[in-house]
């Protein structure tokens, strides 16, 4: 999500005829977006922050604002500990800063922020469908920083996604704190599902994913509408945070997983190939040895293609911070996560060496050190090699033959295969979304 705010927030800026520096350095201008759903995400803004105060002594005349979940209603507190950042900026709220920009350069800035699609869009891109959560989980600081549910008007979404594909889109990925429940607040209610069907039928979108699921939220007709419809891929993420009960009880998550597991059987006896990733959460307030051994037992019943590991780390203002005792020592959190990542590094690996000797449908996103690296419909990391063209926003068939637990290797029909030590080097980013 922000990702796609920044990228927004840089097409305002672009309109009105700022560029972007490589360093912070140079810039007239310093923007953070800010991510504050973990403490380390937290700690890294903040050492960002410190570091720009050289930079503003500098540059006495350079504007700093801070935006994202960093910011919340209040600001007094952050103005007093950063007093060289002159803008904060709540998610999404970030007309301020366009409005500064605009004036410095005597113009007016008359953008309907809803309007504001990025220029030079990647050929796999985010477009956020709605706002906000009204969920409250207990750990989540999301419904404090982004505020309630709001979705956007369905033909607004198809004729944003129509721009997208002019300006070369091949990809979208429909974002929501909880995307399952797009809709539902409309004057005309609509769903996910009617929505991926619009979309579906744009001439020039290729695939079509969306993120994240909710367990509860997620319905019969959206797992038909991911079954039928072409453009559609079949890759759902879909959070179960712990695998007991009484756990989610105190996450306060409204399901158990008897039920999440009876909608991993629909979805994946619906949806032919799909691949599954999900969301979990380590270390939350009092969880037993016995209760994380029960998230272990679901990562290795269910075999997910790919799992999103979160220690617990508490965020004021949340109904975990204020009723409940953060008593899971930090060490017994980091062997946890590790638990998981080595249970699950496994189960990776057997999942993706079930592609080797099939070929993939990659869309090709970025060249890194040689390498050609795309992803699958299945959103399978894939890399190949090949010199002689330039397969950047393409499609194009690989076969795959080599696999690791966090991506494939292959080549183009008829080529060898690339150096899959190579491959190792290459940083892969993973993204989590927490519903
Ligand atoms: S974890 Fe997801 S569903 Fe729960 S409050 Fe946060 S954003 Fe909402």
């Amino acid at each position: 999500m922000n990702v796609a705010e920044s990228e927004r927030l840089s097409t305002g800026l672009d309109q009105l005829g700022y560029e972007k520096v490589k360093d912070a350095d140079d810039a007239d201008i310093v923007i953070l977006n800010s991510c504050v759903v973990r403490q380390g995400a937290e700690d890294k803004v903040t050492s960002r922050l410190d570091s720009l105060k050289g930079h503003k002594r500098k540059n006495p005349d350079a504007t700093i604002a801070l935006m994202g979940c960093m910011v919340g209603p209040r600001t007094e507190a952050l103005q007093e500990r950063f007093p060289h950042v002159e803008f904060f900026m709540r998610p999404q709220e970030f007309r301020s800063i366009l409005e500064f920009a605009a004036e410095r350069q005597g113009l007016s800035c008359e953008s309907d922020l809803a309007l504001l699609v990025p220029e030079a869009p990647r050929v796999s891109t985010f477009v956020p469908i709605m706002q906000g959560c009204d969920e409250f989980c207990t750990f989540c600081i999301v419904p404090y920083r982004r505020g309630r549910e709001k979705s956007r008007d369905l033909h607004e979404l198809v004729h944003e996604c129509e721009n997208l594909v002019e300006r070369g889109v091949l990809e979208v990925t429909l974002l929501g704190q909880i995307v399952d429940r797009y809709g539902t607040d409309l004057e005309l209610p609509k769903d996910l599902a009617d929505l991926l069907t619009e979309v579906d039928s744009i001439p020039g979108i290729e695939r079509i994913r969306f993120l994240t699921s909710h367990p509860r939220d997620m319905s019969q007709k959206i797992i038909d509408a991911v079954a039928s419809l072409d453009k559609v891929c079949e890759n759902i993420n879909i959070p179960f945070q712990s695998g007991n009960d009484q756990v989610l009880d105190r996450m306060r998550r409204p399901y158990n997983m008897a039920n999440y597991l009876k909608l991993i059987d629909d979805i994946r006896s619906t949806v032919d190939g799909v691949s599954l990733s999900t969301d979990v959460i380590v270390g939350f307030c009092g969880e037993t040895d016995q209760e994380f051994e029960d998230t272990l037992n679901i990562l290795k019943e269910v075999e997910f293609d790919v799992v999103h590991t979160s220690v617990y780390s508490n965020r004021p203002g949340t109904i975990a911070s204020r009723k409940m005792n953060d008593d899971v020592p930090l060490e017994t959190k980091i062997l946890r996560k590790q638990r998981v990542e080595e249970i699950q590094k496994a189960i990776s690996l057997k999942r993706n060496q079930e592609y080797v000797g099939r070929s993939l449908e990659i869309l090709v996103e970025r060249e890194i050190r040689g390498k050609w690296e795309g992803r699958s419909r299945t959103n399978k990391l894939v890399h190949f090699e090949d010199r002689h063209t330039n397969w950047l926003g393409k499609m194009v068939d690989v076969d795959i033959l080599d696999a690791g637990n966090w991506s494939l290797g292959g080549s183009l029909p008829g080529k060898d295969l690339i150096d899959s030590t190579a491959r190792k080097e290459i940083n892969v980013t993973n993204v989590s979304g927490i519903s």
